[in-house]
């Protein structure tokens, strides 16, 4: 199968972040299995999705991890042109379908390349790392990453995360957190204000807590150029809370995002803020004794990745990509978490994340070509004896 027969058929499953993913999950594994290699599951507590992992090649340090996601964003609202679970091609030099771009086309590459990869006397491994549920918060990487750092007996050196990224290496990445917090005031007439404790009042002056917090860590000169934006980030994406305008609310939540460079520290932000969340509570329950703040993580934080411009995989990358300028994102990959299991990791993949998650994704033919040749002249190198 060429990558885009390969990509046709990844994209035919419509397999969600959060959903089982057995089906596309079963899919590679027999073609895995046809070719003699043999892949390793991680599965869930439930036993309904699992991760992937294999090595082609020798038995010894020092290999190259290809790592990506199987799953995709949901379709529902958005207005395509064309099924999103069929790839389609317009003659427009691109092929149309939900994972086209994000991630499916880099898997293809991988998938695609299996033969010559078979065939090359490799020095060096190659493994496959992929993953579910990276849509809904990066759930299956860290656990993935362990499990290749313990199964092989040898350690891989490399972990090249292919998230679309027009085939530039990508070297930082933003951690990133989300959660939620639940305000629990007294209800009662509006006229009653200074008696009973609004919740929606309380939400609004702890907006605006996490809001300081943000210009505090700008004007402190917590600035990180090779990010844009190069501060971390605060942002507050729900809020609800409240039934009428005479009416006290009782009850208001709301849904944030704390986006951190490399020199900010995600729990250092939040338990700073929980700090003032005990301080309001400890006041305000002089008035209403029931008063609570409770905060919910979304899902677990992804770490930042932060590898530095002179580490081994920049050089590689830029060797097999024939891109040499370095660049940082700010969405979440599971880079940084394959950074933490103590591999060098960096970005870098076909077609562009502008592309990624709308109507009518698309990853340009050109680009898939460019995945396909990133992942021979791997080989190449991967062939030679003095690769290290
Ligand atoms: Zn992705």
């Amino acid at each position: 199968m060429n990558v885009e027969e390969v990509l046709q058929k990844l994209v035919s499953f419509p397999v969600l972040g959060g959903q089982s993913n057995l089906s596309i999950l079963n899919w590679i594994k027999e073609v895995l299995e046809s070719r003699g290699v043999t892949a390793y599951l991680v599965p869930n507590k439930e036993g309904n999705k699992a991760s992937l992992h294999c090595r082609i090649g020798p038995e010894v340090d020092g290999g190259v991890i290809l790592s990506g996601h199987m799953d995709v964003v949901p379709v529902e609202g958005q207005e395509w042109t064309t099924d999103p679970f069929v790839l389609t091609d317009k003659g427009d030099g691109k092929l149309y379908g939900r994972g086209s771009c994000d991630m499916k086309g880099f898997l293809a590459c991988c998938i695609a390349a299996l033969p010559q990869m078979l065939e090359a006397d490799l020095k060096k491994p190659i493994y496959f790392a992929f993953s579910y549920d990276e849509e809904i918060g990066c759930l299956a990487a860290p656990e993935l990453a362990r499990a290749i750092r313990t199964h092989y007996s040898e350690t891989p050196k490399y972990a090249l995360i292919g998230e679309p990224s027009m085939m530039e290496p990508i070297v930082g990445q933003k951690g990133i957190y989300i959660m939620e917090t639940y305000v629990n005031g007294s209800a009662g007439h509006s006229s009653r204000i200074k008696q009973e404790v609004s919740a929606i009042h309380e939400t609004m002056r702890l907006i605006l807590w996490l809001e300081n917090k943000m210009d505090e860590l700008i004007k402190d000169n917590r600035i990180d150029d090779r990010f844009h934006p190069p501060h971390s980030s605060i942002h507050i994406g729900l809020v609800n809370g409240g039934i009428a305008p005479n009416v006290i609310a009782d009850k208001a939540y709301f849904y944030w995002d704390l986006r951190t460079i490399p020199m900010d520290d995600i729990q250092g932000i939040v338990s700073d803020f929980e700090t003032y969340c005990r301080q309001r509570e400890k006041e305000l329950r002089k008035i209403f004794p029931g008063f609570a703040i409770k905060n919910v993580e979304h899902h677990p934080s992804v770490p930042h990745l932060d590898t530095k411009a002179d580490d081994d995989i920049v050089d590689l990358i830029k060797r097999i990509s024939g891109n040499s300028k370095l660049d940082t994102v700010s969405y979440a990959a599971e880079a940084g978490q394959f950074a933490n299991e103590g591999f060098q990791a960096a970005i870098c993949g076909p077609g562009s994340i502008e592309q990624a998650h709308r109507a009518d994704e698309f990853i340009a033919k050109d680009q898939l070509q460019k995945g396909m040749v990133m992942m021979n002249k791997l080989i190449e190198e991967l062939s030679t004896a003095q690769f290290s």
